[in-house]
């Protein structure tokens, strides 16, 4: 509780005696709620593997993979073919007696299940596996059958502490059309979930065996990746992960720029558009073999081309070490926005690292790529090329800022989105504000994310937010995953205060990340580290159907001390602001946050020194745009 709202709670108390000993008495049943846990999560508490403290258990464990692989991308027939070793260790109790690959895509097969209509460049024949060892055993596998994430019966059990080891040679199709991957054009390729993988085993679920349907994201281990991207000549390679062997596939003035790029605060070219064509940049081997490694990290993308023009520049991310993070980009000779790429990336990777979330970015380097999808991989992103300056940076801060969520907290997207994109949504608001001022971030995000969901005349997709992502439809998919999420983590952050709220943000990093935490993992955390007991918030923000609507009801007052009673009709426990409009014209804010909606959800009396006679009273949530603001109005006579 803030100072103002202890003082208007004497006033309260003072004047009216009935409302304030409501207020009391609702607050010891909202003190009492219990989180709705399903029963596989419920199991996951008892078996201490999570822990009600918030922390992980004393039993949690996940798995891990060692991927060790070497990818060719041939730019005439467009297949990449593969071979890998993955040593996959089984860090659970459990003995497993199946094993599941994940290869999301078979996404491309005509016949795999979609969320949505493709065009037909957009289909491929999928993945062909032409050799899958696990322990030296042949596996027989009927390639036509293989959707995006298949199960195998293990022919030798994988015990406790056991460590598989699987043999696999693969290839597939580029698609004409590319979504999160696939052709960009003729020759440059962005090459994304481009192996088989072991997928997830985890304590609350088992295997993920949820198939992708290119809606709902990914979920994947900490694993150690050795890539070799196998590209001709005069293809440049970028990828997740470090460059282990610049001298062997570039020339050496190239090699040169790059390196200097790592600790260069200027923004420069590595590779123009006339070098590029020229094909003055790599070496001239008929096949040039890029090898990159990056340990303990989700996943590894690369992408590829013979034209596209590549930047360089890189930025302080930790102040108390002074390390650096390089920042790339490669996009074709007529983008007006991609120039500025490397330059926003830099100003990105600084603001997050020393405001919100306030930690120091976590990888090595940062390269945006020019294609279709908008999209985050670890170390990379893929966004589309538009003339509006301000949108691409708008996009770009969002891709970048999932670094932190899922890359470094490690969620599970394909069941609760919100983990992630609520996040990222925020952060794209926070540094919006920043860099565009409150008034204009304001208006993009009610334009860009909340008015969308609160004016969709669809309003049966107010669905919990806690809803798996998966069974929630297109515009419910968002709704649930970015707009109402982000709304309830700001209006956190305003209930609690900036710095108690980073203290605690903080805290379920420091104890998730390299992990994967479920959203009872966050709840119980922050009501640990914070001392006190959110479920009733908890409950109201991601295990309702609310949305917002507020009304004022009755406005009354003895002297210049007003009641305004509010009715909380759409439920969601908003911050927001009273406005008064005193009889000379004059006005006063009084900024009220959730905590209001503590006692007691449905209405509340808030009590306000006024400083003169109120002529009008106006509600008014800013961002947490409401339904029907038409009843947000009292006008006195
Ligand atoms: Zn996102």
């Amino acid at each position: 509780m803030n100072q103002m709202q202890k003082q208007q709670n004497r006033w309260l108390k003072a004047i009216f005696p009935a409302a304030f000993a409501l207020l009391l008495s609702g607050s010891t049943a909202a003190d009492a709620q219990e989180l709705y846990l399903p029963r596989n999560i419920k199991m996951a508490y008892e078996k201490g593997s999570r822990s009600k403290d918030g922390k992980p258990g004393k039993n949690y464990w996940q798995n891990k993979g060692k991927y060790d692989m070497v990818i060719s991308v041939d730019p005439v027939s467009k297949i990449v073919t593969g071979t890998e070793t993955i040593k996959y260790t089984n860090h659970s109790p459990d003995t497993l007696h199946q094993i599941a690959i994940r290869f999301v895509n078979n996404l491309h097969k005509p016949a795999a299940p979609r969320a949505n209509y493709v065009n037909k460049d957009f289909l491929s024949d999928g993945l062909t596996i032409s050799s899958l060892q696990i322990d030296q055993q042949q596996y027989n596998v009927k390639n036509e059958n293989w959707g995006t994430v298949e199960e195998l019966e293990l022919k030798k059990p994988l015990n406790p502490g056991q460590t598989a080891e699987l043999n696999i040679s693969w290839s597939y199709p580029l698609s004409k059309e590319s979504g999160r991957e696939g052709q960009l054009d003729n020759s440059t390729f962005f090459v994304a979930y481009a192996f088989p993988r072991v997928s997830v085993y985890d304590d609350y679920y088992g295997w993920d065996l949820i198939p992708h349907t290119d809606r709902a994201e990914f979920y994947n281990d900490f694993n150690d990746y050795r890539l070799t991207v196998k590209a001709p000549k005069n293809f440049v390679v970028w990828a997740t992960g470090d460059l282990q062997n610049p001298q062997e596939v570039l020339q050496p003035v190239f090699a040169e720029r790059l390196k200097k790029s790592y600790t260069s605060e200027a923004i420069t070219p590595i590779a123009n558009a006339e070098e590029m064509t020229k094909g003055l940049v790599t070496q001239q081997n008929d096949w040039n073999s890029w090898v990159f490694t990056a340990d303990h990290i989700t996943d590894v993308t690369f992408a590829l081309s013979n034209h596209y023009l590549w930047d360089g520049g890189s930025v302080v991310v930790d102040s108390k070490t002074g390390r650096r993070a390089s920042a790339q980009a490669a996009y074709d000779a007529k983008a007006i926005d991609f120039p500025k790429a490397v330059d926003w990336t830099k100003q990105a990777l600084s603001w997050f690292s020393n405001n919100w979330p306030g930690i120091a970015y976590p990888f090595s380097k940062m390269t945006a790529v020019q294609g279709f999808a908008d999209m985050e991989y670890p170390m990379m992103i893929n966004d589309s090329t538009t003339p509006d300056l301000e949108f691409s940076q708008f996009v770009l801060n969002h891709e970048v800022a999932h670094t932190y969520f899922p890359f470094y907290m490690g969620t599970n997207e394909t069941r609760y989105a919100h983990m992630d994109e609520g996040w990222a949504t925020t952060l794209e608001y926070l540094i919006s504000t920043a860099q565009l001022g409150k008034e204009k971030a304001d208006e993009n995000f009610k334009k860009f994310r909340v008015d969308r969901w609160i004016n969709d005349p669809s309003a049966e997709e107010d669905q919990p937010v806690i809803t798996l992502s998966t069974q929630v439809s297109g515009a419910g998919y968002g709704n649930n995953a970015y707009v109402k999420p982000a709304l309830a983590y700001l209006a956190l952050k305003d209930m609690l205060g900036d710095a108690a709220f980073k203290k605690y943000l903080h805290a379920y990093m420091e104890r998730w990340n390299g992990k994967h935490p479920i959203p009872w993992d966050f709840f119980y955390t922050i009501n640990n580290v914070s001392g006190q007991n959110l479920n009733w918030y908890w409950n109201n923000w991601f295990f309702s159907n609310n949305y917002i609507d507020l009304a004022v009801k009755q406005v009354s007052n003895k002297g210049l001390l007003y009641q305004i009673k509010l009715d909380n009709v759409g439920g969601f426990a908003v911050p927001f602001d009273i406005k008064l409009k005193y009889k000379d014209g004059s006005t006063g804010v009084f900024h009220q946050t959730s905590a209001v909606w503590k006692a007691n959800q449905k209405s509340t009396v808030i009590a306000l020194n006024a400083k003169q006679t109120v002529v009008e009273v106006q509600v008014d949530g800013g961002i947490f745009m409401d339904a029907s603001p038409a009843d947000n109005i009292w006008k006195g006579k």
